[in-house]
């Protein structure tokens, strides 16, 4: 999640642009002419995924993949259009292949009404409703990886799967730069409290720990 105002494209490690509509942080990543969208933003964040690539003066035929953190919708964003204008693949853990697929979302474990109180969880709320990202736009065509694989995607990320969040979970590590995008896994802001620093998503929008499925 991320509350960082609407903003260009920010390199955050060799190659990797952090890009962010207000809802969720979503990334571009570079390798020898090639384009991989780590998770598509919400799907209201089209138009500033176009800006952005003409900003780092490259176009929708660069993308080679959107590889998806985990389903979640303001995760999932616009991945179907971008595979249905770009040559494009999408990829997903294939505990959450389902989901992202247009399957029913998994209940959280927890009530949000002891947050209701607090303003964050309403900003957070308001910039999912104006992301479209209270629900999944389906994705139509998936591939999908499993623990500790090394994606063939730009960036050849490796996989390192993280149940909880959601089942299939996944954070991916870009070895050659050192650096690691932890999607939900990880957060630096508490979309609920607002409490800022790393932490864990609080529970209400995390799944049981039921799939031990390290494989
Ligand atoms: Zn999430």
């Amino acid at each position: 999640m991320s509350h960082a105002p609407q903003s260009p494209p920010a390199e955050v490690a060799p190659g990797i642009h952090r890009l962010t509509g207000g809802a969720s942080n979503f990334y571009l990543v570079e390798q020898s002419g090639g384009l991989t969208l780590v998770d598509a933003g919400t799907p209201g964040d089209w138009k500033l995924f176009l800006r952005s690539l003409d900003t780092l003066g490259r176009r929708l035929d660069d993308l080679d993949a959107v590889v998806l953190t985990h389903a979640h919708p303001d995760h999932v964003g616009f991945a179907e259009r971008a595979r249905r204008e770009g040559p494009t693949s999408v990829w997903v853990h294939r505990d959450d292949a389902a989901v992202a697929q247009g399957a029913k979302l998994g209940k959280g474990d927890a009530s949000l009404a002891r947050y209701l109180a607090r303003t964050e969880f309403y900003r957070t709320f308001i910039s999912l409703i104006r992301g479209k990202a209270t629900k999944i736009i389906p994705v139509v065509q998936v591939s999908t990886f499993a623990d500790y694989e090394v994606l063939d995607v730009p960036g050849k990320p490796r996989a390192v799967h993280a149940p909880g969040h959601t089942p299939g979970n996944a954070a991916l590590y870009f070895e050659d730069r050192l650096a690691v995008i932890s999607g939900d896994t990880l957060i630096t802001h508490n979309p609920l409290t607002g409490r800022p620093g790393p932490q864990v998503m609080p529970l209400p929008r995390s799944a049981p720990w039921r799939t031990s499925t390290r494989r």
